[in-house]
């Protein structure tokens, strides 16, 4: 089989051209005689990826010097608790909005821990839209505010920053890191898995504000404490080492097209080639407010399940496939990260655009 366009929500696609340098490197890096696979994560020649890896990421997101970058493992969803673990003082207190499926999930590991606000929610209209935010709900001096900037599952995005004066700002940024410009600077606290927009699953990136780390209590398990692995500069024990040589490949190939603000022009066209597409169909129906439509998941039905079946069945024989909805939602969902070419958006409303044709 050849390769296909491949909408997978995660672990998702990823550019042609660094899986090309990953295999030509694979057998013998750079001459040393041995995979990155096989080196010690001590050794000088994988610091040096290591450190690579780190900078880039530092230069294509702007991420100020008062803050360091960590190459964690255990997915987002070890953030869920380590957060909390790690930045509540003695007011326990968390102000979070409540919309999607992992921000719900973000919710239930904060309860464990703090009194928990969800300052807003759209859970009651199956997260259809990204919830309003209304400032004077939020509590004045809580620990952080945490808000997920996209919601993978159903589609909607915020792209405007919370404003929350001087309560740190915590955001989940899987799903869409790197596929628009943030200020970093806003933020206490961001959080990613690698392997929506970065690389391989297996990376969890923590960029996390100085200061905030005196929070940490010393009686954390040494592997949940932040300063664990600042303190050791990411080596405390072995760091997932591929997997970071690998999103350091991602972000070299981020900044040779231009940095994150070209990419982002990038991606508004190739999610507008659909939108436009779901618009202008007498059978398509967007699942989400179109204000708050995400630019890396796109979330439609066209109707009914039968033909959504049919859709994604016939969609996967030309080559274009993982379109299904998630099962909550149905329908079916477009992933457009960072790595997927504008070719693949282009194959897939042609692709649209004929089955409504022949299934009206
Ligand atoms: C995929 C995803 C997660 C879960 O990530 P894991 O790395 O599987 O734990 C959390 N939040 C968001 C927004 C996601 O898209």
């Amino acid at each position: 089989m050849e390769r296909v366009f491949n909408f997978s929500a995660g672990p998702s696609v990823l550019p042609e051209s660094v899986l090309k340098i990953a295999q030509a490197e694979l057998m013998n890096y750079k001459g040393c005689g041995t995979s990155v696979m096989e080196m010690s994560h001590r050794s000088k020649i994988y610091l040096e990826i290591f450190d690579n890896s780190t900078a880039l990421l530092k230069e294509i997101m702007d991420v100020p010097d008062n803050y360091k970058i960590l190459f964690l493992q255990g997915g987002a969803s070890t953030q869920f608790a380590m957060i909390p673990m790690n930045l509540l003082t003695d007011k326990k207190t968390v102000d979070i909005v409540d919309s999607g499926h992992w921000a719900h999930l973000a919710v239930k590991e904060s309860i464990k821990f703090a009194k928990t606000n969800v300052v807003a929610s759209s859970k009651d209209s199956k997260y259809d839209h990204f919830p309003v935010l209304d400032p004077a709900k939020f509590t004045p001096d809580a620990d952080y505010f945490h808000y997920t900037s996209n919601n993978t599952i159903f589609g909607t995005k915020l792209s405007a920053i919370p404003q929350t004066g001087n309560v740190p700002l915590v955001c989940d940024m899987s799903s869409n890191i790197l596929s628009e410009v943030y200020d970093v600077s806003k933020f206490g606290l961001i959080y990613a898995g690698a392997q929506k927009n970065m690389g391989p699953a297996g990376v969890t990136v923590v960029i996390i504000r100085d200061d905030l780390l005196a929070r940490s209590p010393e009686s954390l398990p040494t592997m949940f404490n932040y300063n664990t692995h600042v303190n050791a500069d990411g080596m405390y024990n072995t760091p997932p080492t591929y997997g970071v040589y690998l999103a350091g490949l991602v972000y070299q190939w981020v900044k040779d097209l231009g940095g994150v603000s070209a990419v982002h022009k990038i991606n508004e066209e190739k999610a507008g080639l659909i939108y436009d597409c779901i618009d202008n169909s007498a059978i398509y129906k967007g699942y989400v407010a179109k204000q708050d439509r995400s630019l890396m998941n796109i979330t439609f039905n066209s109707g009914n399940e039968e033909r959504d079946n049919k859709f994604c069945k016939e969609a996967e024989k030309a080559g274009l496939v993982n379109l299904k909805g998630y099962r909550t939602v149905g329908g079916m969902r477009v992933s457009t990260y960072n790595a997927m070419p504008i070719e693949g958006c282009r194959a897939l409303v042609e692709f649209m655009k004929k089955f409504e044709m022949e299934n009206k």
